[in-house]
């Protein structure tokens, strides 16, 4: 669809914008473009006078007594409870823990231990990788008791049967940025008597989300990404309510023990998600995640996922009218309800293509085979940023600015 709008219209929509002001809340260069809040959100200034507070009026000075007088112990559960608002979820049905890897194993084991009679894992085919390589492990630790099959995220609902356990799927694929309808699929995996497990990374501020209302069994998702709770930031976990008190988890935490502090020789399990803690938490950590959060806090969790639309929809018109010439090709879908907040381009040289948008500051990144991924935070990504970012690759397109040695070679990390 050609849009036929100016960077004026752009210029326009940023002055009308509700979420503008939200951008002052982070610490951005200036002379950069950033489209990787998917990957990891922009610092929010919050967490530095918070994490500094902590270690110089709490570490430095109450020391060990910290954990009670300043609620320590009770962090992965407060920011918890602060992360269900994102998922649509009762503050207690959410606790913070370890990595989004490390909650997977954990979920995915609860399940199948709730799941005795049934052997067989689905999960989506193009999901993140992490994903599916902790069903795998799990399958080879219970030595033959579970296999995997795997299904393309839109079949999912129709291959589900009643061999299946558990179904493991991202809502928005990090690839394309695909959304999946959570409440159908849902639906389908529970008339099939299975349960599922949603991974929200992609997901968790920026789309709507409703756990408790799509009655979801089980979630995990990343503190890093539009959370912005920095590199590594640590994970959070939902388990539906009618599962918390049914099941062991995979190991026994001893936070997560009834009476840590009684020191028993055997573990009993706490009430409720409690019990899925692990050991000792990375308190400047979830320090840091708790103060990112509040970067949302006036913010109507609607307003964004609008914002997100409107930014995305212009982005692919804009692509489609100054790029398609060049063999791009925007393979995110184009239909709201199944888009989440970024878009994927597909481009023969998409690697140097990217390098050589990075080198002018515009920073998204590159997916293997062939994707440049453009990932939109509204909270600080502009109207005018659509624009620009636009006019850039168009640049980079048309002089094939790609094409020179630095930016062909691949580094590690991509
Ligand atoms: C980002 C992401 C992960 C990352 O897991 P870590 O344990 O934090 O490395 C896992 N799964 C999905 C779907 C992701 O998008």
């Amino acid at each position: 669809m050609a849009t036929h709008l100016s960077r004026e219209d752009f210029v326009r929509m940023d002055e009308k914008d509700i979420l503008a002001g939200c951008r002052e809340r982070f610490r951005l260069p200036e002379d950069i473009i950033y489209l990787d809040g998917n990957s990891l959100g922009a610092a929010p200034i919050a967490i530095m006078p918070t994490v500094a507070r902590t270690i110089e009026q709490e570490w430095s000075r109450d020391l060990v007594r910290s954990w009670t007088a300043h609620g320590w112990i009770e962090l992965p559960l407060d920011v918890g409870a602060a992360i269900a608002r994102f998922v649509g979820a009762r503050p207690e049905d959410v606790m913070v823990a370890d990595s989004t890897t490390v909650n997977l194993f954990r979920l995915v084991c609860l399940a199948l231990a709730i799941q005795k009679n049934r052997r067989v894992i689905l999960v989506e085919r193009d999901n993140f990788p992490a994903d599916n390589y902790v069903a795998q492990g799990v399958a080879e630790l219970l030595g033959g008791r579970v296999e995997i099959r795997a299904a393309a995220g839109d079949r999912l609902a129709a291959d589900v049967d009643g061999d299946v356990a558990l179904v493991l799927a991202s809502q928005v694929d990090f690839r394309t940025g695909r959304m999946l309808d959570m409440s159908a699929v849902t639906r389908a995996v529970h008339e099939q008597g299975a349960l599922i497990l949603w991974d929200l990374s992609h997901s968790a501020g920026v789309v709507p989300i409703a756990l408790e209302a799509d009655d979801v069994d089980f979630a995990v998702g990343c503190g890093y990404k539009y959370l912005n709770g920095g590199p590594g930031a640590p994970s959070y976990l939902y388990v539906q309510r009618r599962w918390q008190d049914v099941a062991r988890p995979p190991f026994f935490g001893w936070l997560g023990h009834a009476s840590p502090f009684a020191l028993e020789p055997q573990w009993q399990p706490a009430a409720g998600i409690r019990r899925m803690l692990g050991g000792t938490p990375p308190i400047l950590s979830l320090v840091a995640l708790k103060a990112a959060l509040a970067a949302f806090d006036d913010v109507d969790l609607r307003a964004v996922r609008a914002k997100s639309l409107s930014l995305t929809s212009h982005f692919i018109d804009l692509v489609d009218e100054r790029c398609a010439r060049y063999g791009v090709r925007v393979v995110t879908p184009r239909e709201d309800e199944r888009r989440g907040s970024q878009v994927s381009v597909a481009f023969e040289h998409a690697y140097p293509a990217m390098q050589a948008l990075i080198a002018r500051g515009v920073i998204g990144d590159f997916r293997a085979p062939d994707l440049m991924r453009f990932g939109f935070a509204p909270l600080y990504v502009r109207y005018t940023d659509v624009w620009d970012v636009v006019a850039i690759l168009d640049e980079v397109l048309s002089s094939r600015a790609w094409d020179r040695p630095e930016f062909l070679r691949r580094q590690y990390v991509t």
